[in-house]
């Protein structure tokens, strides 16, 4: 399978700038959240993407019963694919929604059709448990446009994160509680 022309993405930037900003709009609400909640503490956790190799810790390791970490997309850097590796098993069947052919364990990753041939991936946060499994197929074949982040709406904040004692990448780190998402961003050549 061949990666995404990034031309094509770039001429599609009507696409790109409505639907990521929605995105970026969302995490910066979140942010001023968190920053009341932590300002004692001055840091919070969160991944590296860069770093994380989605091991699958970060969906058991939380010490809360769902996961704190979810996935996010970057919508600027995806290349809205049919097929999609974050999306689809390997070697689907078919190339759609069918629940045989999702990667995604917890049927959280929504498919819409834009227009041909270019497809749309949403999360469903309240679905996903941050198993890194898009994260992965993403990363393989496809931009690495998935990616994980702990979610401050719901992290505790704790002062021994037990996912970064699991992580065996070393991507959670403690960041400014006024800045408290890493987040990919697309490259503009
Ligand atoms: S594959 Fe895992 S990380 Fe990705 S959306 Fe589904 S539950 Fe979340
Ligand atoms: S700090 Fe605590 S609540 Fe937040 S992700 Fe780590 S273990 Fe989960
Ligand atoms: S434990 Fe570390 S490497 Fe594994 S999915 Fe979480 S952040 Fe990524």
């Amino acid at each position: 399978m061949e990666k995404n022309n990034r031309g094509d993405v770039s001429r599609r930037s009507f696409l790109r700038d409505g639907l990521f900003g929605g995105s970026l709009a969302g995490l910066g609400a979140l942010g001023g959240l968190v920053f009341n909640k932590t300002k004692a503490a001055n840091t919070v956790w969160q991944i590296d993407p860069y770093v994380c190799i989605a091991c699958g810790n970060c969906a058991t390791y939380c010490v809360l019963e769902e996961s704190a970490v979810k996935c996010v997309h970057a919508f600027a850097m995806c290349g809205y694919c049919d097929l999609c590796s974050g999306f689809l098993e390997p070697e689907p069947r078919e190339l759609d929604s069918g629940a045989e052919n999702e990667l995604c364990p917890a049927g959280a990753i929504q498919r819409r059709f834009v227009e041909d041939p270019y497809y749309e991936y949403t999360i469903d946060e309240s679905l996903c448990n941050g198993c890194g499994k898009c994260v992965k197929g993403c990363n393989a074949f496809g931009n690495g446009s998935l990616f994980l982040q702990v979610r401050h709406d719901r992290c505790l904040n704790c002062n021994e994160c037990s996912i970064a004692a699991a992580c065996p990448s070393g991507a959670f780190k403690r960041v400014p509680a006024d800045k408290p998402y890493i987040l990919k961003e697309a490259k503009h050549e």
